[in-house]
């Protein structure tokens, strides 16, 4: 028998694209996927049991003005110019390392320093992330660096692989990349950005076998084009092919059911620790859980809460979306304060959330009713949320749908319990 010790190591290119990751941006669990998952394969590669593959991972993101404004020791690796309506647009690439891993930041004036990750604006947004879609692969150009796997994530980085299924054939460059798509979010597919599609002329899929509506749309046409597609959890990926959680692509889905597989999210369990977590008042673990009530005591006073270990403390940690059952905590919170005894009864509830106005305002107006009990946070506070699933008893899951969730698993390593549906 072979000793494995006498084979070579293949190596494996990986180029990793979102459109957030943290530490650098996050919006949500794209963000903790994009920053831990590259790592963790990092880590994997370099690890004693692995002599068989080599896994050369680069993780590439917008140079989104929020990452802009920190002091990241970057510099530049790259330029070039991408074809955009008849003219040249010119593109900076800058990089650091972090742990090891190579980060790229694409900068070019479709990613204005003043626009947010994302906005309501679906052409803005389709400019920006075709942009980025179609620079993300010059850069490996430029760099020399021929990925094996192209890995793009959701509808922002799926023009990508529609981009490459169409050169391939022409392009050396990219003949040999495989192309991987991860759906962590299957109704956002990029509605409204078929003309910005267009304007780097990436034509709709007319004729295929996508549905007529989705013919334009970026992560379709990523479904489409994708040489396989990932979903964000086992269950998620049977569910996206039923007409509940389909968005009018399940049948289309179905027929690409040997091209799809489910591989369960998971938390980096380093950056996630309660033991060494710097953003709380007390450290704790498993087995000295009863710390854990300072951090509750340290919530409930920052908030202006009534001190009260006895008073169970009820937490949201959420982008304020109709998808994650939000509107329900406030009709909950509605019936409990109609219903005699109960706004008297020990609880509290505390929100950090941010998104939908409407829902931002019924927040908002819920707390006004009841100031003794209630209070909402609307920002985005990375440090406030380790404080929340430190301090708080149960987190508050109500999602109508989740590919995955994150949150009830950052709350379980808390010891936060998670309340969610089925
Ligand atoms: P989704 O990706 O659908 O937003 P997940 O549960 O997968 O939901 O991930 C949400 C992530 O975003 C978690 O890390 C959560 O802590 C974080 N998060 C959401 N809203 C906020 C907020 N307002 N401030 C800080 N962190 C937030």
């Amino acid at each position: 028998m072979d000793n494995i010790d006498d084979h070579k190591r293949t190596s494996l290119k990986i180029l990793f694209m979102a459109a957030e990751a943290a530490p650098f941006v996050k919006v949500g669990g794209l963000g903790d996927v994009a920053g831990s998952l590259p790592p963790a394969l990092l880590a994997l590669s370099n690890s004693n049991n692995n002599r068989q593959v080599e896994i050369d991972i680069r993780l590439v993101i917008p140079f989104h003005g929020d990452i802009q404004h920190q002091d990241y020791p970057i510099h530049s690796a790259a330029k070039f110019s991408i074809p955009y309506r008849g003219e040249m647009v010119s593109t900076e690439v800058f990089t650091m390392e972090l742990d090891g891993l190579p980060i790229y930041f694409i900068s070019g004036p479709l990613i204005p320093p003043d626009a947010p990750v994302y906005s309501s604006n679906s052409l803005a947004d389709g400019l920006k992330y075709t942009y980025f879609s179609l620079a993300a692969l010059e850069m490996a150009r430029a760099l020399k660096w021929q990925p094996d796997i192209i890995h793009a994530n959701d509808w922002h980085s799926a023009p990508s692989v529609y981009k490459v299924s169409l050169t391939r054939t022409k392009d050396d460059f990219f003949a040999d990349s495989a192309t991987l798509l991860g759906v962590h979010n299957l109704p956002y597919l990029g509605a409204g950005a078929g003309p910005a599609l267009n304007a780097f002329g990436l034509r709709p899929a007319l004729g295929s076998s996508l549905p007529w509506w989705s013919q334009d749309m970026p992560l379709p046409l990523g479904l489409l084009s994708a040489d396989h597609i990932v979903a964000v959890s086992p269950t998620y990926a049977k569910e996206i092919l039923s007409p509940e959680f389909g968005v009018g692509l399940d049948g289309f889905l179905r027929s690409r059911a040997e091209s799809i597989s489910g591989i369960l999210n998971g938390i980096d369990t380093s950056k996630w620790d309660p033991e060494t977590d710097d953003h709380l008042e007390a450290r704790y673990s498993s087995k000295n859980l009863d710390l854990r009530t300072q951090n509750k005591l340290r919530l409930q006073r920052e908030f202006d809460l009534e001190e009260d270990i006895q008073s169970p403390l009820l937490a949201m940690v959420t982008r304020l979306d109709y998808q994650k059952g939000v509107d329900l905590v406030i009709e909950a919170v509605r019936q409990l304060l109609i219903t005699p005894g109960y706004a008297s009864k020990l609880w509290q509830l505390i929100i950090l959330g941010t998104g939908d106005p409407t829902l931002e305002e019924a927040v908002g107006a819920l707390v006004e009713n009841l100031p003794s009990k209630l209070r909402a946070v609307i920002r985005f506070d990375a440090a406030l949320s380790h404080r929340i699933y430190a301090g708080a008893d149960m987190l508050l899951i109500p999602s109508r749908y989740e590919p995955c969730g994150l949150t009830q698993m950052i709350a379980m390593r808390y010891g936060c319990v998670p309340i969610a549906r089925s």
